[in-house]
């Protein structure tokens, strides 16, 4: 079988952790076909299964036939967690498992982050309860969108890695039914979540608890110091990533629309992707869920809604070490918050950061000229201005000139005006996706027409110039010193 044997590194990590009491082994639904709608070849090649042929991709992501020394069969994962604020100890992987586990190649002479290859729609598992175990087609596109458009603009998220079109007829209340059907296969970063943690602790299984803990820090943090008390080494090393991410989430105008505790991962990766959006203007009461009527997960209350999640971990890390100074730990996550922001939202500006005073005043000048500029598309404000110095010539060419005037406009120019713009920038305003008047963006309206090309006349071009644009505009910035995650999280191909 070709996989490539210098850059495919199996590792399947999680079977040190027992199977016993962590996950149950599942067989992949039988299904009617096998179309190949989306190959994701940039990390196939990067995780050394760029050369498996048409039907061996087929094989290993809808037969789901195992990859080479690696999970000999799929392990669907024990889990619970809070859903909209309430516990619900009967959910785990209802319709998805994980299928492999590999190393990425090693940056800065480490081994390597451990990838799971996970899926989404294959099939029954004894958490389905009345689920059908599938996943439709359409959700499997959105998933793309997703995925792509946050990668490229920097975001630590999982990546879709496949997806095969499976033949059948679905029921769904929130798509026009019968909806089509496909099996959509992840790259993340663990699928370890909060919930897994809050399953143990429900169970009163301090034992395993603790070993999930050695099991996370081993081999998602092991450049950390893990002291006397391991549950508050693994949460202090997990807290600032949840920082980060939320702050990339915010200046990404990503909503992601079900931040339950089951949708949180033990690594900080953002993932599992359902009725997201991206902000079509600044708003933060801008919900993406429609079932999410009290705007629980709207835009604006994200930052905060992860501390919540943080607060559920920590409870369920409490039993295994009791005496822990939980409290104090979790409040410096809303510190840590405030400055990942500053850093985020400078970042899409291109520019550097100064002293933590300065940031935070121009992360203000930033969102008073957002509040009071609310008819800005969101993402056009970056598309026009990025770059600081430069950014005067570019607004004056922008279809929206003359919302770039005014009192709150000469704030938000003086903050930021206080920042060096990065030496990479001039490059990435030479690129094409900023040669033009309007932003790349993936707002709801793009998202269904999309969709409808492929439902009603099966044209899929749409879809692969979109990806192909995002990745354009992901590639612009991704210049040195651009969006990167710091030291060895980096989610660059
Ligand atoms: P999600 O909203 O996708 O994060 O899913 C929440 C929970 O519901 C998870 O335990 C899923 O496995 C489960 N679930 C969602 N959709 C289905 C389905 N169609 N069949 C079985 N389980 C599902
Ligand atoms: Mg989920």
């Amino acid at each position: 079988m070709p996989v490539d044997p210098t850059s495919y590194r199996p590792d399947p990590r999680y079977l040190d952790l027992g199977v016993e009491g962590f996950a149950d082994p599942v067989a992949p639904a039988d299904f009617p076909e096998r179309v190949l709608r989306f190959r994701n070849q940039r990390w196939a090649e990067r995780v050394g299964l760029g050369a498996l042929s048409p039907g061996e991709w087929l094989e290993h992501f809808a037969r789901f036939a195992p990859l080479p020394h690696n999970l000999p069969e799929p392990l669907a994962l024990r889990y619970h967690g809070h859903q909209f604020q309430a516990y619900n100890p009967q959910i785990g992987d209802g319709r998805g498992f994980l299928y492999a586990q590999l190393r990425e190649p090693a940056v800065g002479g480490g081994p390597g982050r451990l990838l799971d290859l996970g899926t989404k729609g294959s099939g029954r598992t004894p958490h389905s309860r009345d689920g059908d175990g599938r996943l439709t087609l359409k959700g499997a596109v959105r998933e793309i969108l997703a995925t792509e458009m946050l990668e490229a603009l920097g975001v630590p998220t999982s990546k879709t890695f496949s997806v095969i079109e499976t033949g059948e007829k679905l029921q769904r209340h929130d798509e026009p039914s019968p909806t089509r059907s496909a099996v959509l296969v992840r790259l993340s970063w663990s699928h370890i979540r909060f919930g897994t943690f809050q399953r143990h602790a429900f169970e009163k299984r301090t034992d395993r608890i603790g070993a999930l803990v050695e099991h996370c820090l081993a081999t998602y943090y092991p450049e950390v110091d893990v002291g006397d008390d391991a549950p508050l080494a693994l949460f202090r090393a997990l807290r600032p990533r949840m920082a980060e991410l939320g702050a990339r989430w915010m200046a990404a105008g990503f909503v992601h629309g079900v931040l339950n505790t089951d949708n949180m991962c033990v690594t900080g990766e953002s993932f599992d992707y359902g009725p997201w959006r991206f902000l079509p203007r600044f708003d933060p009461t801008f919900t993406a869920a429609y079932f999410d009527q009290g705007g629980l997960y709207a835009y604006g209350r994200q930052i905060q809604t992860l501390g919540w999640n943080l607060a559920r971990l920590a409870e369920a890390l409490h039993p295994a070490s009791p005496s822990a100074p939980w409290q104090e730990t979790l409040e410096a996550f809303q510190g840590e918050a405030e400055r990942a922001l500053a850093r985020a939202f400078l970042g899409r500006f291109g520019l550097e950061e100064a002293d933590p005073e300065t940031n935070a005043s121009t992360t203000g000048a930033i969102f008073g000229f957002l509040t009071a500029r609310r008819e800005l598309p969101f993402q056009q404000l970056f598309h026009d201005w990025y770059g600081g110095e430069l950014s005067a010539a570019r607004a004056a060419e922008s279809p929206y000139a003359a919302l770039y005037e005014g009192r709150d406009y000469q704030a938000f120019r003086d903050a930021l005006a206080k920042h060096t713009p990065k030496a990479s920038v001039a490059a990435t305003l030479a690129s094409l996706p900023f040669q033009r008047a309007r932003p790349v963006d993936v707002l709801i309206g793009e998202v269904e027409e999309l969709w409808s090309r492929i439902d009603e006349v099966d044209d899929w071009s749409p879809l692969e110039w979109k990806v192909e644009d995002i990745r354009r505009l992901g590639a612009a910035l991704r210049q040195p010193s651009g969006h990167t995650w710091p030291s060895s999280h980096v989610v660059d191909s």
